[in-house]
């Protein structure tokens, strides 16, 4: 596209670049390029589970509501979450929102009851969503501007550069798109949605957008489509887009904070005592989930919820 087009924006070369590094393989865990919270440790979609149980709980338990998650990766986040949603007595039925059919085939073997969509919108009217979404917003394409000028992409010789360099703003109409649909679904059927990903509280200036490949930082432009393409979330953005109708939003914790406030120590401390082979290792992954110099402070969790749902938990001063 670039040799035909002369110049293609940093939105076209990342939402291309990642269809195809996602429809191309499993990017996940040790042998892969990088490794999420729920493959780090069960604690962490059980607490979701828990979360998501104790709203729809408080909310009168309603039989149609939905669990529904947005690129659920190898459905390990939703195997923990759901156990946890079935032991407190939900039913509902389980929809994935994915787009790499290599990874819903994935998906397919650990859900084979699961439905699969391209979006929200074909989701059954009328269910109630209990809607996950842990690293999916930052591989969603971002834009970025040099003042008034979008960044793009072209050849000189044979290496891909960028056409401006400069102090950098970057803004995502994919994100938003996506947490204004979030917001309307919500705002209709009733329910509530967890976002969790690496990012800022507040919009700001600078460059975020990053590769990594086999677990190590790599040249944006080198390998496109083989490497994963993210950049930081923008929750002020997600907030103001999802905030419609009579939406709420919450506010913005540490990830770390937030698992610590809803129990991980002592569901680390109960899984230590009925494995204790395993009990530095419980320990390590409590730590890789929590502590500030490993994901505990760079990620973040807001909930978003209609006004007819509780408020999730974990997210109070
Ligand atoms: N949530 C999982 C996987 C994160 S990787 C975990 O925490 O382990 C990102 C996931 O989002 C993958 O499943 C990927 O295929 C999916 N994805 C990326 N872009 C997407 C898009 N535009 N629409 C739907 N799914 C997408």
């Amino acid at each position: 596209m670039i040799r035909d087009q002369g110049l293609i924006s940093v939105e076209q070369y990342m939402g291309l670049c990642n269809a195809l590094y996602y429809a191309t393989r499993d990017p996940l865990g040790a042998a892969g390029d990088f490794t999420t919270a729920p493959e780090i440790s069960q604690m962490f979609g059980e607490i979701v589970g828990g979360v998501l149980a104790d709203c729809w709980l408080r909310a009168g338990a309603p039989p149609n509501a939905a669990y529904v998650e947005l690129g659920p990766g190898r459905g390990t986040l939703a195997a923990d979450a759901l156990r946890v949603l079935r032991h407190a007595g939900f039913a509902g039925a389980v929809h994935f929102v994915e787009t790499s059919p290599l990874l819903r085939d994935a998906q397919r073997r650990r859900h084979p009851q699961a439905d699969w969509h391209d979006s929200l919108v074909t989701i059954p009217a009328g269910q109630p969503l209990l809607l996950v979404a842990n690293e999916f917003f930052d591989a969603l394409s971002i834009r970025q501007w040099v003042g008034a000028k979008e960044r793009r992409i072209l050849f000189e010789g044979d290496r891909l550069e960028f056409d401006v360099n400069g102090a950098i703003r970057e803004d995502s109409p994919a994100r938003d798109a996506v947490a204004w649909e979030i917001g309307a679904q919500l705002d209709v059927r009733g329910g509530v949605a967890l976002i969790i990903d690496y990012g800022h509280v507040k919009t700001g200036l600078g460059e975020t957008l990053q590769a990594v490949r086999s677990h190590r930082y790599s040249d944006v432009l080198a390998n496109p489509g083989e490497q994963d393409l993210t950049a930081h979330v923008d929750f002020e953005a997600l907030a103001k887009a999802a905030s419609i109708g009579s939406i709420k939003v919450t506010r913005v914790v540490c990830q770390g904070k937030w698992l610590e406030r809803l129990g991980i120590g002592a569901r680390a401390a109960a899984l230590a005592e009925a494995h204790p082979e395993r009990g530095q290792e419980i320990a390590s992954e409590r730590a890789r989930l929590c502590d500030a110099d490993a994901m505990g402070e760079l990620f973040k969790v807001m909930a978003i919820h209609s006004a007819n749902w509780p408020s999730p938990a974990g997210f109070d001063e």
